[in-house]
């Protein structure tokens, strides 16, 4: 079977791993701050902070910008709302529920498979805490657009609702020639191992300014100030934080792993580019859009499908697995009062799938499912 997603692991890994746990320093070391500087140094953005999971990094992210803001202003306790994309892995909307913040679903944009941008700007209010964007499967929102969105809505309400990104996909991709991570918001990278970039388990925080990074930073760790004496006690916690580093075995194997990532990458734009030339028009297959102000990092390709039961069952027979990845958030019990009207994502939710493309497909590989979906089903 032809997998839809593989583990990338450097050959170095198991060596590097094995010298953190012969030096004994086992958590927050020495390799976090290398692994750090290495990220900082591709992404453009000296203001990160290594987090032991993507999900942390949003809960990080929500806590620090989220409260500091919003228009609810009333006298009576109102938490806000997140305005938050359904096509998305639950990773990144459970943290909303966590901070005990409503979630206000905006439509997904069919095209795109990204959040709708023209309901997200119906939906800016005096209630909106933040906005969360994801860059599903690393095909980059419309960044520039949305600044513009929120630049209307400071101007309407007085207050600048933040955005965060959620860019646990999108490793590599860029937008208008720069990494995610450089365009004025908090985003948020996930190391999971089935990510392109692994650690076996982490993320990493980056952020907009210099003070939400030191706040970040501190609130990564209890709120304590690692250069703190705590010898002598003498040190003062202003703002609790979480307990989110990440550790000194996960930074070996992301360091690793940055030696070779590079290369895949340009693997899955490949396999990207092909699929996009080959099944263009075919009957029965619909792509999404491809931007030319961005580098999407397709983490897996979607397709719109006729007849999306037959399909699978079809490329399951060839040896091909396909995916749904996630259920729209939107219909899980948990999230029962939030629902609403998404007309958007109704009108491919049955026709999306995604199929391989990754660094692992070999050319026969690639033919064999251009083959097989163009042989129909
Ligand atoms: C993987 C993923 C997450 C969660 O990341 P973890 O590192 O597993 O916590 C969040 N959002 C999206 C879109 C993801 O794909």
């Amino acid at each position: 079977m032809i997998p839809l997603f593989k583990v990338a692991m450097s050959e170095e890994a198991p060596d590097r791993v094995a010298e953190v746990l012969r030096c004994g320093q086992l958590e927050h070391g020495p390799r976090v701050e290398e692994f750090e500087a290495a990220l900082s140094e591709r992404l453009g953005n000296p203001l990160v902070t290594a987090v032991n999971c993507g999900t942390s990094g949003l809960h990080l992210a929500l806590s620090l910008v989220a409260g500091q803001y919003g228009g609810s202003g009333g006298a009576h306790e109102d938490t806000g709302e997140v305005l938050a994309t359904p096509l998305t892995f639950e990773g990144t909307n459970w943290p909303i529920l966590a901070h005990g913040m409503r979630i206000r679903w905006v439509d997904v944009d069919p095209e795109t498979l990204n959040m709708d941008l023209d309901d997200l700007e119906r939906k800016i209010s005096p209630s909106t805490k933040a906005i969360m964007v994801v860059h599903w499967l690393g095909y980059p929102v419309d960044l520039d657009r949305l600044r513009g969105i929120v630049d209307r809505a400071e101007r309407r309400l007085g207050f600048r609702p933040p955005v965060i990104e959620d860019c646990a996909q999108a490793w590599g991709a860029t937008y208008r020639g720069l990494p995610l991570g450089n365009h004025g918001n908090t985003c948020v990278y996930s190391f999971q191992a089935i990510k392109l970039l692994t650690c076996g388990g982490g993320g990493l925080v980056v952020l907009p300014e210099e003070e939400l990074h030191r706040r970040a930073v501190l609130r990564r760790w209890f709120g304590i100030d690692r250069a703190a004496d705590r010898v002598h006690g003498d040190y003062d916690v202003p703002e609790w934080g979480f307990r989110f580093p990440m550790n000194d075995t996960a930074a070996a194997v992301g360091l690793a792993n940055l030696d070779i990532v590079d290369p895949l990458l340009a693997r899955h734009r490949e396999n990207a580019a092909h699929y996009d030339k080959e099944l263009a028009g075919v009957p029965g297959v619909e792509l999404t859009e491809r931007a030319d102000d961005r580098e999407p990092s397709f983490w897996a390709y979607p397709l719109k499908v006729e007849d999306r039961d037959a399909f699978t069952r079809k490329l399951a027979e060839r040896g091909i697995m396909t995916s749904l990845i996630s259920r729209r958030n939107d219909e899980h019990t948990c999230v029962a009062p939030y629902r609403s009207e998404l007309p958007g994502l109704d009108r491919i939710q049955d026709r999306i799938i995604y199929v391989p493309v990754g660094w692992w497909l070999t050319e026969e590989d690639r033919s064999h499912i251009v083959d097989v979906i163009r042989s129909g089903w």
